[in-house]
């Protein structure tokens, strides 16, 4: 339970070619009951599906949002999207997922650069953090988390354009979520952690969503915690039912 306003994001990664992913987001917009003022819902599907779910979403209050972005402009890149070419389509940008920090290397300083080029752009990035298994066994996940924080929110400050997804890898796509206890623990140092870097009165708006194997059923138990704020959801987004359920039981809360 939150005074905040609760953010539910699905993050479809590779799945969907653009019709496909028209088709998912109308059954979604289908069967939403529409997010009000109570509750924010953002869709992110491949690159290649933006241009189509946003269609499919037009008249909704669902929008749309990115996986990642390059923090370049109009230069030799071949294949990168810049922030730049984002702008105006998408609400939100993913950044420092596990899986772009572990398989393709993106360091806190590169998701620092990017923190500041979309807070700039006046998009909001969905700043991932979380700990291994390993850094969790030996008791390090809050310190890694903190780490991961300060680092990746080095040069931002655009506070009113941040959330805050703790996703422990252990529990990304697992099918093993954390439990909420330990979840609300690591949102609230997070929050601690946000006052010192923040400010008081802005580390108080931010919004934190807790990611990793959240389904229908463990939902409401997360949106109970004091600091848990929505979530980021996987596989279970695929399912425009399943999601829509997680939609339904996470507004309850708000
Ligand atoms: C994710 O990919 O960010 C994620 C949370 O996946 P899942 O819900 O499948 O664990």
């Amino acid at each position: 339970m939150t005074s905040r306003k609760p953010l539910i994001v699905a993050n479809w990664k590779m799945n969907t070619t653009p019709s496909e992913g028209k088709e998912l987001a109308q059954s979604i917009a289908d069967n939403i009951i529409e997010p009000t003022d109570v509750l924010d819902v953002v869709v992110c599907p491949p690159f290649t599906g933006i241009t189509t779910v946003r269609s499919a979403l037009s008249g909704t209050k669902i929008t749309v949002g990115a996986q990642t972005a390059s923090t370049a402009t109009n230069t030799a890149l071949t294949g990168e999207i810049s922030v730049q070419m984002l702008r105006n389509i998408v609400t939100h940008v993913i950044i420092g997922h596990s899986e772009r920090r572990t398989i393709f290397g993106e360091s806190n300083k590169s998701i620092a650069a990017k923190a500041a080029a979309i807070g700039k752009a006046g998009l909001t990035p969905i700043l991932c953090v979380g700990e291994s298994i390993d850094q969790r066994k030996a008791g390090h996940s809050a310190k890694e988390v903190a780490n991961q924080l300060r680092s990746s929110l080095d040069s931002f400050e655009y506070w009113r354009n941040l959330v805050v997804a703790y996703e422990p890898l252990w529990a990304i796509g697992t099918g093993t979520a954390s439990s909420p206890l330990d979840a609300q623990n690591i949102a609230s140092s997070i929050r601690e952690e946000l006052r010192n870097i923040a400010g008081k009165t802005e580390s108080t708006k931010i919004n934190i969503l807790y990611g990793g194997s959240v389904n229908s059923n463990n939902i409401g138990n997360f949106m109970k915690q004091n600091d848990v704020d929505g979530t980021l959801v996987g596989s279970a987004s695929l399912d425009p039912l399943e999601f829509v359920k997680i939609v339904t039981v996470a507004a309850r809360y708000s």
